[in-house]
């Protein structure tokens, strides 16, 4: 059957507004459509150019996994590309590509012109969250069948050791691309750490064939010791939003916990079911923590860089049951209104523990939505007063993990508290939106800058001058500034530089169940040179 190509074109420009053609060495053969409009470059401008300068170059690597996953018959994307721009003006298209067998090797896109994604990157887990349930909701509306595919790259942590810097990260990069152009429009794919990576993509597809892809993308051979396993879950749900998105981020944070150890669900309803039986299930060991006081208390040394790293304070940390970060449990208990009565638990112990060690000087931590209850305030000034020898030696974390409703209320406890002879420090300074608010309208002795910062300080950089003048406008405001998460003597070294008063970290010791033991002199503990937590006597 012969077809007049005018008809065949008018099927191409149905789905399209610009049809390019590539040669197998990646050049524009052919140029038909709007292409002005799309690209800003005429169709004649086109032709014989190389199409990596047509794509920016953020974008390179996820068009050059796309056509290099074409090889097997698939039709590649529609992913979103951003067009290389001359003026400065983004442009961006959105592109399918297939290679017919019977033209020789020559690949054929369809483009047309699209929004500018946000991000030429892989998402982190909370922007992938968003962006799975964004999805859903789409999927749900058009029919579209999405799954959420879960793919666990073991052996590539150990292949950065092997490799040298540069080659790795063309290895990231190629990885990076080849997720990307799998999911769903080429901006559903996210990095969760340690060798773990989700996408969205269109079901139809085994997860198996999925990782033999990636790794073919990747170039790598068996002797590479790169084993990609893969698990997908249906996209598919009658729950309400609220209960799907915490399902996603139940599924989540299991892969991310246990890898493919756990057993993925088939579909997210199934993830559904497992993420209202674990919330269940952790509900109950919230009320039995707040109604029976079921939890322990460890503590984290914090130390005074002007007064030769010795010992400061110890900040107080929750556990339950295991020795887990308490964080998703705290948010819980903010979202169920049984925070107030945890932090007051906490800080009751915290009190005990005080009136029991002369030498011990304690910060428990406080939610942000604990501060403005005067119940709470009340309560405090009350067992100050049954233990009048923890007086002086007793401190609060602000934490800003719920944002404070009314700041001259907040304002007024952190006062009242300050009165009863303990210090009041900002919590996690620069990690959320209200930071600035906060140090303008708190009265407080210490602001805690946030442990994102001074992991990053060690590499100089923007880090650096942010923590320079945090420093500098907290001189001026008379409050002392904190940096946690020192890790390194190098994170150490640049905090000092940057005129710090106080740190904590895994440098000076992890949170363990005894507090570190003060030396005979009292006061400070003098520690004679940077050690780690097991290597230093406990106080008993
Ligand atoms: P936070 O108050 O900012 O506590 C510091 C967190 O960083 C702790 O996590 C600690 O274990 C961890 N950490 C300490 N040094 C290092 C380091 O060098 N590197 C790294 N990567 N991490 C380090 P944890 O114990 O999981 O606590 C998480 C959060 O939970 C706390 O953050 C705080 O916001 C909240 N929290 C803990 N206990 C309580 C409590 O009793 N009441 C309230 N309201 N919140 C609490
Ligand atoms: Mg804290
Ligand atoms: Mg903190």
């Amino acid at each position: 059957m012969s077809i007049a190509p005018q008809r065949l074109l008018g099927f191409a420009f149905a789905s399209a507004d610009l049809l390019l053609e590539l040669s197998p060495d990646g050049r524009i053969t052919l140029a038909m459509g709007a292409s002005e409009a799309l690209s800003g470059n005429a169709e004649t401008e086109l032709t014989g150019r190389a199409w990596r300068d047509f794509v920016d170059v953020r974008d390179r690597p996820l068009m050059q996994a796309l056509l290099d996953g074409l090889a097997d018959g698939r039709r590649g994307g529609p992913v979103v590309v951003s067009l290389a721009t001359e003026n400065g003006r983004e442009r961006a298209a959105s592109l399918s590509a297939f290679c017919l067998p019977a033209n020789h090797g020559a690949i054929s896109c369809v483009m047309s012109r699209a929004t500018p994604k946000t991000t030429h990157e892989l998402h982190d887990k909370t922007a992938f969250e968003a962006v799975t349930s964004a999805l859903f909701e789409t999927a749900k509306a058009t029919g579209v069948e999405l799954e959420l595919a879960l793919v666990e790259m073991g052996g590539l942590e150990g292949l950065r050791k092997k490799l040298s810097p540069e080659a790795f990260k063309a290895i990231e990069q190629r990885l990076s691309g080849a997720l990307r152009a799998q999911s769903h429009g080429g901006a559903a794919a996210a990095d969760l750490g340690q060798d773990r990576y989700a996408l969205v993509r269109q079901q139809g597809e085994s997860p198996d064939n999925l990782t033999k892809r990636i790794l073919k993308l990747l170039n790598l051979s068996p002797s590479d010791g790169v084993a990609p396993v893969a698990a997908a879950i249906a996209m598919k749900s009658d729950a309400q939003p609220g209960q799907v998105m915490r399902a996603i981020r139940f599924s989540l944070d299991s892969f991310i916990k246990d890898g493919m150890d756990s057993a993925q669900p088939a579909t997210l309803d199934e993830a559904v079911a497992r993420s209202v039986r674990r919330t269940l299930t952790d509900v109950g060991v919230l009320g039995e923590a707040v109604t029976a006081k079921n939890f322990k208390l460890v503590y984290q040394p914090v130390v005074n860089l002007k007064d030769k790293n010795s010992l400061h304070h110890h900040e107080v940390l929750v556990r339950f049951g295991d020795n887990a970060s308490p964080f998703p449990m705290i948010r819980m208990a903010e979202e169920l209104d049984l925070i107030e009565p945890l932090d007051l638990a906490v800080v009751e112990q915290t009190i005990d523990r005080l009136a029991g060690d002369p030498n011990l000087r304690l910060a428990a931590n406080i939610s942000g939505r604990t501060i403005t209850s005067s119940d709470f305030i009340a309560a405090v000034k009350s067992m100050l007063a049954a233990k009048p020898a923890a007086v002086g030696r007793l401190m609060f974390e602000l934490t800003e993990s719920a944002a404070i409703e009314d700041m001259a209320l907040a304002d007024r406890h952190l006062q009242a508290l300050r009165d009863e002879g303990c210090m009041v420090c900002l919590d996690d300074f620069g990690a959320g939106a209200a930071s600035l608010a906060y140090l303008q309208q708190l009265s407080l002795d210490i602001v805690k800058i946030d442990g994102r910062y001074i992991r990053e300080i060690q590499h100089g950089g923007r880090e650096s001058t942010f923590i320079r003048h945090l420093v500098y406008m907290c001189g001026e405001l008379g409050v002392k500034t904190l940096a946690e998460m020192v890790e390194t003597p190098q994170a150490e070294e640049a905090v000092r530089k940057a005129g710090v008063d106080y740190a904590q970290g895994w440098l000076y010791g992890a949170p363990t169940d005894i507090p570190l033991k003060p030396t005979a002199t009292g006061g400070a503990n003098v520690r004679p040179a940077l050690r780690r937590v097991g290597e230093v006597e406990s106080w008993g």
